[in-house]
């Protein structure tokens, strides 16, 4: 069923679309109540939504959480936002970049805050990326991206959309798809299919390493040069050709082998491998 209250909205002020800003904005009611009821949110929650837009899933936010922030980065939005949800007085508007906002000054050390997003999909990856390698407190994200990055995402090893995105994600969440959404869900059509997920945050990353930000810098080099095998891709690590020769055999891993088949565990267990003997 179609959302009347967004393109009411959007008429009534005579808002226009900003495509520089991925404005693509929801009016399925059934993706709505999905994306609202997937994120489980109930009043002893917080929540943070990025990119508003009108407020239409704001709005069913607000009546269940306790409170929600919203973060907005279009300035003709805000003073929308302001008039059309004023009726809520859990509800905050942040006039910023997602990109350049430091959540723990929002959140502080609350408990039991979700993040919930129709996340603008020209941003998608360096938000997730934030969210997850910020440290920050958060529960879950119940996020809407585009389709092709859920599946980048949820990727297992040895298929050709695997690689550091599918490794950070897996490395912090467990990977919900709560459905598909097509192009006719929203006003304007994007040209991409999209989808719903939700990511759990694990109490513990899924791997226990000894450095992380080695970890990551070894998926990182071993995916920015995806055809060559792990032996030549981390040559960029500048480390003496013994290290790594007894790093790779400590680890029992084939320096033959292309970093796309290594699983999270195998990334591990290389990275502190070559911890041990730097
Ligand atoms: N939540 C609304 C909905 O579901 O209909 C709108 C979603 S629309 C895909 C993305 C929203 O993010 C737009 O309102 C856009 O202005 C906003 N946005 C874009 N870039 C942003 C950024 N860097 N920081 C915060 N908001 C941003």
């Amino acid at each position: 069923m179609e959302n009347l209250l967004t393109k009411d909205i959007v008429e009534k002020y005579g808002f226009r679309f900003s495509k520089s800003l991925g404005q693509n904005f929801l009016i399925d009611n059934s993706v709505l109540m999905d994306i609202v009821n997937s994120a489980n949110v109930t009043e002893e929650d917080t929540v943070i939504e990025i990119g508003p837009g009108v407020g239409t899933l704001t709005r069913e936010l607000l009546k269940k959480a306790k409170k929600v922030y919203a973060i907005e980065l279009d300035s003709d939005l805000i003073p929308i936002l302001t008039e059309e949800l004023k009726e809520f007085d859990n509800f905050e508007l942040i006039h910023k970049d997602a990109l350049k906002v430091n959540f723990n000054e929002i959140i502080g050390g609350e408990k039991n805050v979700k993040l919930v997003a129709n996340l603008p999909y020209y941003v998608t990856t360096p938000i997730i990326s934030r969210l997850l390698n910020g440290g920050y407190n958060f529960d879950s994200l119940t996020i809407m991206i585009q389709k092709e990055v859920g599946e980048r995402i949820a990727a297992e090893p040895d298929t050709k959309e695997y690689g550091s995105l599918s490794i950070l994600v897996q490395y912090y969440c467990d990977i919900e798809v709560i459905r598909k959404v097509s192009p006719g869900s929203f006003v304007p059509r994007p040209k991409v299919d999209s989808i719903v997920l939700r990511l759990d945050k694990l109490k513990n990353p899924r791997v226990d390493v000894k450095d992380k930000d080695l970890f990551f810098k070894i998926v990182r080099n071993s995916f920015n040069m995806r055809r060559k095998t792990l032996w030549n891709a981390l040559k960029s690590l500048k480390l003496p050709k013994e290290t790594m020769e007894t790093a790779f055999s400590n680890a029992e891993i084939d320096p033959k082998r292309r970093g796309e088949t290594l699983s999270l565990a195998e990334f591990g267990r290389l990275s502190d491998c070559i911890l041990d003997l730097s």
